[in-house]
Parts: structure tokens; C-alpha cells; sequence
């Protein structure tokens, strides 16, 4: 079920809005505390129909045994205060089962029916339903006035700030939080394409890579020019630091790739709330503290826009960076970029930088040894026409280079329509499902992956034929 558009609600569309984010958290507690408890929901379970009902019966039992019977315990190890999601005067205070929800993917995407009319009349009808019922003596709750009240105080300010910022900074209805009705988990309500099934980022493992001989260096043309007649900024758009070039004809930027030419678009920014996060791709489930994407399109599409219809479009070529406080900042290339977030605090700023060569977000002797997979833009619309090239070799960066990029405001949205500008904290979005993809890597590291997958297919399928004993085993003992 849907929120209501985010244009101007009645008060009745406010208290179903309010009351259906409400239920979602609820829900999403309920599956985070079990997933945080009991591993076997991290994942989906390979048995049959009947067993993961059993499994799940046994697990809301054995939950609601423990949580009754110790509730009065001054030492809940199991449901501590703070393990879930709190509701106070000054806002949500995140449960502590979030703190590592990127491995929860118990819960797969269903696939949308299509081609059904009739499927969002009746949704439509029934979200009328819950709006009276929400509003009627019987179903209204005694906050849910205040709680819309509050943010009725502030709309004012806040519709003043809306119009003040730069149309194109303004990029829709999502943000990172995953406390918010906007965060990650819920792009695709309004941008279905992110519950497709070639999401990006994605954990790397990288034993599981596949050497290709296809996968020859990339060849860049003007990587490392400085064009000193074009200006070069940086703008913060609400989600990221864009690193921009004034749109000059006769500028070439690029590179190539297996055979195929592919324009330089764009350059930006993803960091973390501290040191330990920040990249999107992760490393055997590792996170960086920053990840650079430089993005192309491929010369034979014409535009960068035109190239997001097509499955090879665009070119992400992925740079992380990792924690080194040794850096030596004085003759980094990148310290202008650094010292100029600060010019780029809100949404829609723009500051003009000193011309810099793409080639400093890129590791040195680093265009031979990457991974290739096909995947998504990771911002919505998460159009799925990216090839994915992660470099294996990581640049550095220091504590204090990453600090500024945390004062950056963002666009934050609520289920109210109620857009406000707080820290950017972080604008990594959360690993999505590998599906049935390949990875690949350009370096033959590893001899022998041919065998490794052989003898780790073995070991599956020897799970496979105990399922249902293995399953219960592991819920047993793994909380
Ligand atoms: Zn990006």
C-alpha cells in the first residue's frame, strides 16, 4: 500500500500517511529483531513451503516466550531498551538491530503484477478505506494529531526553503536514511526499477570472481589534461558533491573499452556517517570510507540520458578510498577539492574549484586490474544500464580529508511532504542482491576459482539434501 502523493494532503491524508509509516516501521522491527536474533532469516531459506512456516512459527513462539517472560528482567539480553525503534517528542531514535541490517536479505523483492488496472483501483479503494478508518472514532489513535501538528508548525519555514533552491538540485522523493518513509528500502514505490533484479552496489567477494581474458585494460584519452579555459565546480545537489566541467563542444574526455568508446559525463561523492562506511561496493562485506564514480556514456548512444534505455549505456568506473591518516595532504591533488566542500554546504551550492585532472581519483598503473558486472545506477531511478568497473587497487584518504563532506546538508523528506535540510551524514546505498549475475575480474589472482566453486557447489548441495534439519539446527543455536 502507498503513501499519498506528496503534493498538498488533506488532514485526512496526513493521518493515513503518518499511520501507514508507523505500520511499516512496526513491521520492520518486528522482522529486524527476529533477523537480528535468528540468522536463519538473513538469508532465504532453501527448504520447502511447510518448513519455513514451521520455522517461523517456532521463532514468533520462541520470541514471544522470551520477551514475556523476561520483560520485567532488569537484564533483557535478549530485547534490550533501545534494541528497537523508539517514538519520543524529539523524533525517531534508530533501534540498535539496524546497525547491521546490509546483511539482512532474508526479504526478496516480489515481482510487481503487471498489466492490471483493476489491481490499483482496488489498491486505491482500499487506501480510502484505511483513510476513514484512520480518521473515524474507531480507528484514530490519541496522538496521531500531534504528531501531524508538529509538522503542520514548520511547513511554513519549510516551503520557503523549497523555493529558494535550484530547480536541478532538487532531485525527488528519496533520501538515505533507512528511518525514513523515503529511505532506500522504499525507492522502489515510486521508482520500480530499483526492485529490479541487477541492482548495484554489491558486495564483492572476491574469490568468487571470474578471470576473463576479455576484460583488456581501459585506455583513457584526456584523463590527465587540465582544460584551463573550461571552469570547473563542485555543486551539492542534495545527495552528493558532483565535480563539474562547463559544457564545452570540443572537449574529449574518456576512455576505451573493449573496443568501444565511452564519453566522460560526470564525477561524484559517497561517504559515511564515520571512517568505517562510506563506500557502496563493499569487499568480502568490507565498507571504505569513500567511493568515487566517474561516469560515461557510450559515444554511439549520443547522450548520457539516451544511454540509460540501453543495457550497456553507461560506464561507472568505481575508485575507493581507504583510510590512511598518514596522506600526505599538502601535495594531494585532491586538496582543493577537499578544501572546497565546505563552499558547497547546502543544497544547490556552487563553487568554483582549480582545474584537476580525473586522473587524480584514479589509483596509479590501476586501468588492468578491476571487476566487471553488469548492475544499476544507484540513486533512483536505478536504471539498469550500467557496466560496473571497480578498480582493485584503492587510493587514500584521511580522517580529516573525510570529515567536511558530514557538514553537508541534504534533502530529507518525510511522509508529510515536508522536505528539510539536515546533514548528508552519509549517501551510501545499502548492497542489493547478486541474482544470477557474474562477477569479473581482469587479474588472474586466483588459479584455482574453477575448482574452488566446484568443491563450494558440493558443500551447497550436501545442505541442500539435510534442508530441513540443517535449517532448524542453525535457528537453534545462532541467536
Ligand atoms: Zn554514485
Amino acid at each position: 500500500m502507498k503513501p499519498y502523493p506528496k503534493e498538498i494532503l488533506s488532514l485526512k491524508e496526513r493521518i493515513y500517511n503518518y499511520r501507514l509509516s508507523r505500520a511499516r516501521r512496526i513491521i520492520e522491527n518486528t522482522f529486524g529483531i527476529l533477523a537480528a536474533r535468528c540468522r536463519i532469516f538473513r538469508k532465504p531459506i532453501i527448504a520447502n513451503e511447510k518448513t519455513v512456516i514451521n520455522v517461523t512459527k517456532a521463532a514468533t513462539a520462541l520470541h514471544n516466550y522470551l520477551m514475556h517472560s523476561r520483560q520485567f528482567e532488569p537484564l533483557n539480553q535478549y530485547c534490550p531498551l533501545g534494541f528497537v525503534d523508539c517514538e519520543t517528542s524529539s523524533g525517531l531514535l534508530a533501534g540498535e538491530w539496524r546497525s547491521n541490517v546490509s546483511d539482512y536479505q532474508g526479504i526478496t523483492t516480489l515481482q510487481k503484477q503487471l498489466g492490471s488496472n483493476n489491481y490499483s483501483r482496488d489498491a486505491k479503494a482500499v487506501r480510502e478505506l484505511f483513510r476513514d478508518f484512520f480518521n473515524s472514532p474507531q480507528g484514530q489513535v490519541p496522538w496521531q494529531y500531534d504528531m501531524i501538528a508538529e509538522k503542520l508548525a514548520t511547513e511554513f519555514l519549510i516551503l520557503f526553503l523549497i523555493y529558494n533552491l535550484d530547480e536541478s538540485a532538487h532531485h525527488g522523493d528519496w533520501e538515505y536514511s533507512l528511518l525514513s518513509d523515503t529511505g532506500p528500502q522504499y525507492w522502489g514505490y515510486d521508482h520500480p526499477i530499483c526492485n529490479g533484479k541487477r541492482q548495484s552496489p554489491i558486495n564483492i567477494i572476491e574469490n568468487q570472481a571470474f578471470y576473463s581474458t576479455a576484460l583488456t585494460p581501459l585506455i583513457l584519452f584526456n584523463y590527465s589534461t587540465l582544460f584551463n579555459n573550461t571552469s570547473y565546480y563542485l555543486t551539492n545537489n542534495g545527495h552528493t558533491v558532483i565535480l563539474g566541467m562547463d559544457a564545452n563542444s570540443s572537449l574529449s574526455i574518456g576512455l576505451f573499452w573493449r573496443g568501444r568508446k565511452y564519453n566522460y559525463y560526470g564525477l561524484h561523492f559517497h561517504w559515511g556517517e564515520n571512517d568505517q562506511h562510506g563506500s557502496e561496493h563493499l569487499f568480502s562485506n568490507k565498507a571504505n570510507p569513500l567511493e568515487v564514480h566517474i561516469l560515461h556514456y557510450l559515444n554511439d548512444y549520443g547522450t548520457f540520458s539516451n544511454s540509460l534505455n540501453y543495457d550497456d549505456g553507461v560506464l561507472v568506473w568505481s575508485n575507493i578510498f581507504q583510510l590512511d591518516n598518514s596522506v600526505d595532504t599538502s601535495s594531494n591533488p585532491l586538496q582543493d577539492i577537499f578544501n572546497n566542500i565546505k563552499n558547497v554546504i547546502q543544497a544547490g551550492d556552487k563553487t568554483s574549484i582549480q582545474p584537476v585532472a580525473l586522473s587524480s581519483f584514479v589509483a596509479e598503473n590501476s586501468t588492468y586490474s578491476y571487476y566487471y558486472y553488469d548492475g544499476s545506477l544507484t540513486t533512483p531511478e536505478c536504471s539498469e544500464s550500467v557496466v560496473w568497473i571497480v578498480n582493485q587497487k584503492f587510493m587514500k584518504v584521511s580522517s580529516r580529508q573525510l570529515q567536511d563532506f558530514r557538514t553537508l546538508k541534504g534533502h530529507y523528506h518525510n511522509i508529510s511532504n515536508l522536505v528539510k535540510e539536515e546533514n548528508l551524514l552519509q549517501n551510501d546505498r545499502p548492497i542489493q542482491p547478486f541474482n544470477r549475475r557474474t562477477l569479473y575480474t581482469s587479474v588472474n589472482f586466483i588459479n584455482s576459482v574453477t575448482s574452488f566453486s566446484k568443491s563450494y557447489s558440493a558443500a551447497a548441495s550436501n545442505v541442500l539434501i539435510l534442508g530441513e534439519t540443517i535449517s532448524l539446527f542453525l535457528f537453534f543455536v545462532e541467536f
